[in-house]
């Protein structure tokens, strides 16, 4: 991708999803189609409201402009069925090709994919920039399948960040939680110290391990998104987490079209978190261009 533009005014959301008509309109259809019970239960929990927002590509990129958000990355899912993650690397094909200066894609990827670096190179041809959203537990596995590692020296080799979901040990029980264990991600770190790894959602608060002077070198290609955290944390997060682990890490991102202010509103958007973040970690001009797209461009193959 061109890179002619100043990315110093760019606004990138690190971290949102979307899907075509065909699964917002129905998605118990899609879920039976494609056996993803895991996901349906999720974006659709039995018994309980969801969270899930669901917008079409159009509302998408009218609310981005709403809050002068430049690009949106991509991420993908950690389907069940392999097939799905290239049904959605499909999707994000169409997407990316279609809006190039919008979207960023990022690719899904499942350690039983027959042919993963297949997949992962014709995706690089298409202008993927990296994968995620990653949770191979879900998928029955471990970062340390041999696939999954094939995978990650790929993008380590393309210089492809790598976003996982984070859920914490303890504090939030949500239906379909699946554990990502810290000890994982300190092995993956151990086994690729190039690899960029992306943990989402605050990384479940594992940034604070950075106090820890035995753990901070193993963690000096960590970065953090902080998509969801309003749904998870208290805002006065975002301030300490640039004290504690330096602005250069942290990514904002969203987790449109979840709806991550459930309480006051009703659809997703983009600039109610965008605010919220201003006005509560009072960053300076620097750390606001940084954490709001500098550092996620940074990521990003060159
Ligand atoms: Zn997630």
């Amino acid at each position: 991708m061109g890179k002619a533009y100043n990315k110093a005014i760019l606004i990138v959301d690190a971290h949102t999803h979307r899907y075509p008509e065909e699964v917002s309109k129905d998605p118990h259809a899609f879920a039976a189609r494609q056996k993803e019970t895991h996901w349906l239960e999720l974006v659709e929990p039995t018994g309980k409201k969801s969270l899930q927002g669901w917008v079409n590509g159009k509302r998408m990129i009218s609310d981005m402009k709403a809050a002068n958000v430049s690009q949106a990355v991509l991420q993908g899912w950690y389907w069940e069925n392999p097939a799905s993650c290239i049904l959605q690397n499909d999707w994000h094909a169409q997407w990316i090709s279609n809006d190039p200066e919008k979207f960023i894609g990022f690719a899904s990827i499942h350690p039983d994919l027959g042919q993963p670096l297949d997949e992962l190179k014709k995706r690089h041809d298409q202008g993927f920039q990296g994968i995620g959203e990653c949770h191979p537990w879900v998928q029955g596995s471990s970062p340390r399948n041999q696939k999954w590692i094939s995978c990650m020296k790929f993008a380590c080799e393309r210089g492809w960040p790598v976003t996982f979901h984070v859920t914490e040990p303890v504090g939030h029980e949500y239906p379909g939680r699946v554990p990502t264990p810290f000890r994982d991600f300190l092995w993956l770190a151990q086994e690729l110290p190039d690899l960029k790894i992306i943990l989402a959602h605050a990384g479940g608060l594992f940034p604070f391990y950075e106090l820890n002077p035995k753990l901070r070198p193993l963690l000096k290609n960590f970065y953090y998104d902080l998509s969801a955290c309003p749904l998870l944390y208290e805002h006065s997060l975002y301030r300490k987490l640039v004290d504690v682990v330096g602005v250069g890490k942290i990514l904002w991102a969203t987790d449109y079209p979840l709806r991550i202010f459930p309480v006051i509103q009703k659809d997703p958007d983009f600039l109610t978190f965008k605010n919220i973040i201003k006005q509560e970690a009072m960053l300076s001009d620097t750390e606001e261009s940084a954490i709001f797209g500098q550092n996620l461009l940074s990521l990003l193959p060159c």
